[in-house]
């Protein structure tokens, strides 16, 4: 019989996460750009549970935690805010661009830190106050538009049970709103984290989870375990997954994953071409790679396991799913793209 470690402890794994570079030497050689990079400034949050810095041996994950110098390089068009969120901020905690959905961003911590975040700007750095939170219910009571609510941060399922039941308890208060989503990257990155008690909860309050996978490397007997016990608890499960140089960006890679997903119930949603956050042009792939990589899935694999390819339109224009190279047309430096209301936004893809 499996003893019980004191790893085997999601409160453990946060309180053991590794923050620094001597910490992080006592699982990898780290490459001299890297020590360079810990012994520099490094301008986003740095941290890896124990368990995920277990599975860094791969290099393909290595890459998306550990800093290197190229997060100091910002290229032609990247943003702190690429998304264009702060316009849409509609409360503290409440981000508003879409009009029947609103982002909740609940917490601005994560266990893990990625290093192409699209929040970056927020994630580990300040500590949103939970005490504000009252105005953002009062908004969404108020507006009866609002039918889909996106839980997220930061990394929700970071928080307690008995934090997490009471957002969810007065989100599903309000008669309006009918769908109730958690995104979350913790079953890979803190697997113990899912308890029969958590399970409890969001079947519950029928929560759907949108969980944040990047590579087959990342599904261990671990979260195979943590994704399964969700699916027998009757919670929806699909997946994002942020397209990344060298890390993703291959047919086999995607498939791999994407096979693995559908195997522990996990529905493949988004594939995401890069946001244009600073420093992420390491990360980033051209946009015709993109759709030559959704292209080679079609048809190629069980079609349930094909996400949808979208770039989130820079500025706020929302999500569009590109489905082939007529939707886009290049001009110089920028991809350039219509909307779901018509309008054009650009993606800055430099030609190399
Ligand atoms: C992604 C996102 C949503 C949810 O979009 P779906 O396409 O419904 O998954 C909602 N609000 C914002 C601001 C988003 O970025
Ligand atoms: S888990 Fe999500 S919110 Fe947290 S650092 Fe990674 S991408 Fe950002």
């Amino acid at each position: 019989m499996h003893e019980s470690e004191p790893s085997d402890d999601w409160k453990w794994q946060i309180a053991n996460r590794i923050t620094n570079r001597q910490q992080l030497e006592a699982y990898l050689e780290l490459t001299a750009d890297e020590r360079a990079a810990f012994d520099g400034e490094i301008p986003l949050s740095f941290a890896v549970t124990p368990h995920y810095a277990a599975l860094l041996k791969n290099d393909a994950l290595r890459r998306t935690v550990i800093p290197t110098g190229h997060e100091n390089n910002f290229g032609t068009g990247e943003l702190a805010d690429p998304l264009g969120e702060e316009e849409h901020r509609a409360t503290p905690h409440l981000i508003h661009t879409y009009p029947d959905k609103v982002l909740f961003l609940a917490t601005t911590f994560c266990s893990t830190y990625c290093r192409y975040c699209t929040r970056s700007r927020l994630v580990g750095k300040s500590a949103a106050g939970l005490q504000s939170l009252e105005e953002s219910f009062h908004y969404l009571e108020t507006h009866t538009e609002v039918r889909d609510v996106l839980l997220s941060g930061g990394d929700p399922l970071t928080m307690s049970d008995t934090v997490l039941d009471g957002i969810l308890s007065r989100l599903r208060k309000i008669p309006h709103i009918r769908m109730v989503r958690i995104g979350s990257k913790v079953p890979v990155v803190l697997p113990m984290r899912i308890t029969d008690e958590l399970c409890d909860i969001l079947r519950k309050h029928r929560v759907w989870l949108s969980l944040h996978f990047i590579h087959a490397a990342e599904i261990s007997p671990e979260t195979q375990a943590a994704c399964r016990k969700l699916s027998d608890h009757g919670i929806g499960m699909v997946s994002q997954t942020v397209l990344l140089k060298g890390i993703n960006d291959d047919t086999q890679t995607l498939v791999d994953l994407f096979y693995g997903l559908l195997e522990i119930n996990v529905k493949p949603y988004y594939l995401l071409q890069c946001d244009p956050v600073r420093g992420s042009a390491h990360f980033r792939t051209p946009v015709e790679k993109g759709i030559q990589l959704i292209r080679s899935l079609h048809g190629n694999m069980c079609g349930l396991a094909v996400p949808q390819y979208v770039i989130d339109a820079p500025g706020g224009g929302g999500k569009v799913p590109i489905l082939g190279a007529e939707q886009i047309r290049r001009d110089g430096d920028d991809v350039v793209f219509i909307n779901y209301e018509g309008k054009e936004f650009r993606y800055p893809d430099p030609v190399a």
